[in-house]
């Protein structure tokens, strides 16, 4: 029986994490459960669960849980650092990293301090602090097993000559798909009118707002090239991406002699979850399996990073280095929200980001405290140029 704590329990990857758990009640126990604002998803849950622990991040929403449950058995507890305690209780096996945004970094960074296994779907927190945590991984042995079903593609390919933050040296390179989201047919002269609603309905997949119009922007691929450069540590230059719109090849890996291996699967996030929580025994999961005479053709096309500029921003991030990716993720993170708020135009995020990843001066990567305070500072001067337009 692995006891587990769910980071992020009421989003998307925490509703999927659980559907899994629904089916394998006997290989897991949910031990701690965190929410940031649904009261009402986070209680039930808790009802049908009983997690030893919950974690509420927002205070108006604490209070309500607390009262809520007080005549339950589970410990109510709030706060960021509560999470960063949370994950490092002795009795919990596995870490599901499933908050949204950088908001996730210090417990991702606990658990992985506490060499936990982590399964890793917040990839905010590797873009930002990607250099902090593999060699601390390397160091605690934490085993960071990658949710994201790109990542978790490659690592499936890689499992054979695979070690936490190394591809194996005949690897010639990684090939990234991407949906292409909503708009990638979409004539450039109508992004500017683009609306929230449109962003978030992407063709494949059933995800949170903001990596739903990441997808939309790009930034998603963007951001998951990063992710794929530190979970893997391997050179941007070698990872390539390629539009995908049936969603059905997760990603690829490209070895020197010319073989290229893949993982295939419906565009279900159960599917690389169950991989995660199986920890290589395969957890039979039913309904929603590919069936590809259904699907017929696979379609693969070039990726456009001049309609698209997100992609080229997180290439140059990274080649700019150190503080470079954690200012692009707090940029994106704050257009995102802007635009979704309808405060700003589509064609204002990869803008914005631009103008942002080269307005701030970089600084080499130290410490957490020093990558939170360099997002905050992003965070603001985001704000001031999105009140300015
Ligand atoms: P979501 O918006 O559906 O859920 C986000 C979760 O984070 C919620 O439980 C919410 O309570 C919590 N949260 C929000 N703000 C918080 C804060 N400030 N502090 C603490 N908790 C907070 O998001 P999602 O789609 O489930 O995505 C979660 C993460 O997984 C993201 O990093 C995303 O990029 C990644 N991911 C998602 C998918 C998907 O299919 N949804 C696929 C791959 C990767
Ligand atoms: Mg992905």
């Amino acid at each position: 029986m692995k006891s587990l704590a769910i980071l992020g329990a009421t989003g998307s990857i925490g509703d999927s994490t659980l559907a899994v758990i629904r089916k394998h009640t006997d290989k897991f126990k949910v031990h701690t459960l965190s929410a940031h604002r649904n009261v009402t998803k986070i209680i039930s849950l808790c009802r049908e669960f009983k997690p030893q622990r919950v974690v509420i991040t927002d205070t108006c929403a604490y209070t309500e849980v607390k009262q809520a449950l007080s005549g339950q058995s589970v410990e109510v507890v709030y706060g960021a650092n509560s999470l960063c305690d949370a994950v490092c209780e002795s009795d919990i096996d596995l870490v599901v990293a499933a908050i949204v945004g950088n908001a996730g970094m210090e417990s991702v960074v606990a658990a992985v301090n506490a060499g936990k296994t982590l399964l890793l779907a917040n990839k905010e927190s590797i873009v930002t602090a990607g250099s902090l945590v593999m060699p601390l991984a390397l160091k605690t042995g934490a085993q960071i097993i990658p949710l994201d079903s790109e990542h978790n593609a490659i690592y499936q390919c890689l499992m054979t000559g695979y070690q936490c933050g190394n591809v194996p040296k005949d690897v010639a390179h990684l090939t990234l798909t991407a949906s292409g989201g909503p708009f990638w047919n979409t004539p450039i002269s109508e992004f500017a009118a683009i609306t929230p609603a449109q962003a978030v309905a992407h063709p494949q997949w059933d995800m949170g707002a903001k990596i739903s119009v990441d997808s939309a922007t790009l930034m998603n691929k963007g951001l998951e090239v990063i992710e794929a450069h530190w979970l893997f540590n391997i050179a941007v230059e070698r990872i390539k991406v390629v539009i995908h719109p049936q969603s059905i090849v997760h990603s690829m890996v490209n070895y020197l002699d010319g073989s290229v291996l893949a993982q295939l699967g419906s565009p279900n996030m159960q599917i690389p979850i169950s991989f995660g929580l199986g920890l290589g025994d395969r957890l039979a999961n039913e309904g929603g399996l590919l069936d590809i005479v259904n699907v017929g053709q696979l379609q693969f096309f070039a990726a456009d990073d001049v309609k698209f500029p997100n992609l080229k921003l997180a290439r140059q991030a990274i080649i700019s280095g150190g503080t470079a990716p954690a200012i692009l993720n707090a940029a994106n993170e704050e257009a995102v929200a802007a635009f979704l708020n309808h405060q700003i135009a589509f064609t204002k995020i990869s803008e914005i980001n631009d103008r942002m990843l080269n307005s701030l001066s970089l600084e080499a990567v130290e410490s957490v405290p020093q990558l939170l305070a360099i997002d905050q500072q992003a965070r603001l001067q985001t704000k001031r140029m999105i009140e300015k337009l």
